[in-house]
């Protein structure tokens, strides 16, 4: 470690026991403001009977119920904070809003943010900056999606490079709107970023990956690269790995591949060397728990369970006991690289959709995506779950796997996808090959669907 760290990152290397204390302080003023001014939370409680006095530390969050990701997506409105008159116009007035994604049914929802939450943002992210190795000298390129709604990870790449003082170029990849053109290609992106000499590259790991590779036919100079930043999807050490390759053979001499994990709705957590965990770099912003995604109790150190995240700072959309829906595992070790005292994630997050039963067998289907990035001369793949008469909702399940590869090496791709997936999930798959672009256009999509399931929803 170099010399004392900025004021506002030393809550992190605080003992636990100051960090709880400033938590506790925090979590009772937002369950005040709730109570008065929360139109979700402040109907919770009461149903519960509940009242603001029985919230003096984040020990007695537990007598809260769990929010689900579907609660919030079925009235998001609901979320949202009325601050009490007289309050700071910081937190009265709206910044912006951004767009968590959806789950199955697509419908985005409104996350509302107020210049409270914006400066809280920037605080947050001067952390990530540290953490994350960026400064002043850094050139981003952000290659997330420019979408019909504000994504999350779009929006805030301006504001994290503000926070570091970093210039950022923002590429607008994406979907074509079928009334402007407003969107620029992969071969675009790839020039864009050799124009201005970025030092890093931001986005989803999906499209990140194809952008190298894109810029490796090319031939263009990407010598200027420090790394990628990817977020958005799960990354194998396989995928780092890759993305580690593909840097080094582009002309990048750190050839970094940062890995973040978070969602628009909790903010990101950071790893400070690969392989370390995920940090929360705001303990005063941010409360992480972890329980029984059974029996709802809360888990202790290293033990997986169900994520929840609880604002402590926020004054638009206001989340409490909310489950993204990640099994992970938290510690509050210290961490052995970087001596911070805030809590990790320690292990690969696995989403509770990807859990799945097929034909009866309960299959990660995470695990298995982790396994197929790992095969040789594999281009693309994707996981469909479906049913094997498509017509007949009773009919078996099938795991159908299709990949893309070059056609000599077809053969050795199949028999080395077969028998992973196989000891993975003791399913046999039926394999079919495409063109890679069926299974990923990254002028039509911007992340990879790597994993379908087509079978009718089940009550
Ligand atoms: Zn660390």
């Amino acid at each position: 470690m170099s010399s004392e760290p900025a004021p506002e990152d030393a809550l992190l290397f605080w003992p636990r026991e100051r960090v709880r204390a400033l938590q506790d302080r925090l979590l009772r003023e937002t369950i005040a403001l709730c109570w008065e001014g929360h139109p979700y939370y402040g109907r919770l409680l009461r149903e519960c009977s509940l009242t603001p006095a029985d919230f003096q530390t984040t020990a007695d969050l537990v007598k809260l119920p769990i929010t689900t990701k579907h609660q919030f997506l079925a009235d998001p409105e609901a979320f949202r904070l009325r601050m009490p008159a007289g309050a700071p116009l910081e937190a009265q007035v709206l910044w912006e809003v951004m767009y968590t994604t959806g789950t199955t049914s697509g419908q985005p929802a409104p996350i509302y943010t107020t210049t409270w939450d914006h400066y809280t943002y920037l605080v947050h992210a001067r952390r990530c900056a540290t953490i994350l190795g960026l400064s002043e000298r850094d050139v981003v390129a952000n290659v997330f999606p420019l979408a019909p709604f504000p994504l999350g990870a779009y929006v805030r790449s301006a504001h994290q490079a503000a926070a570091a003082g970093a210039a950022i170029i923002t590429i607008n990849p994406g979907r074509p709107s079928p009334h402007f053109p407003v969107h620029r290609s992969l071969d675009d992106a790839v020039r864009l970023v050799a124009v201005h000499r970025a030092t890093l590259i931001w986005g989803i790991a999906s499209f990140v990956r194809r952008l190298l590779l894109r810029a490796r036919e090319l031939g263009a100079d990407f010598s200027s690269l420090r790394g990628v930043s990817v977020t958005g999807e799960a990354v194998s050490p396989a995928l780092r790995e890759e993305l580690r390759r593909l840097l080094r053979e582009l002309g990048s001499q750190e050839a970094v591949v940062l890995n973040r994990y978070g969602s628009t709705e909790m903010g990101s957590m950071l790893e400070c060397v690969p392989g370390s965990g995920w940090h929360n770099p705001s303990p005063d912003q941010f409360f992480y728990e972890v329980v029984d995604p059974e029996r709802g109790m809360r888990l202790g150190n290293g033990e997986v369970g169900l994520l929840l995240a609880t604002h402590l700072q926020r004054r638009g959309t206001v989340l409490l006991r909310y489950a993204i829906g990640d099994l992970v595992a938290l510690t509050e070790e210290v961490c052995p690289h970087c001596g911070r005292t805030s809590e990790r994630v320690i292990s690969q997050p696995v989403r509770t959709k990807e859990l799945v039963k097929i034909k009866g067998t309960l299959v990660n289907l995470e695990a298995l995506r982790e396994a197929l990035e790992g095969v040789p001369a594999l281009e693309e793949y994707q996981i469909v779950v479906q049913k094997s008469d498509p017509a007949d909702p009773f009919s078996l399940d099938e795991l159908l796997l299709r990949l893309a590869a070059p056609p000599e090496q077809q053969e050795a791709v199949a028999a080395a996808v077969s028998a992973r997936t196989l000891a993975l999930t003791h399913l046999r798959p039926r394999v079919e090959f495409v063109p890679r672009d069926v299974l990923f256009d990254p002028a039509v999509n911007v992340k990879a669907q790597r994993i379908l399931d087509r079978r009718p929803p089940t009550e």
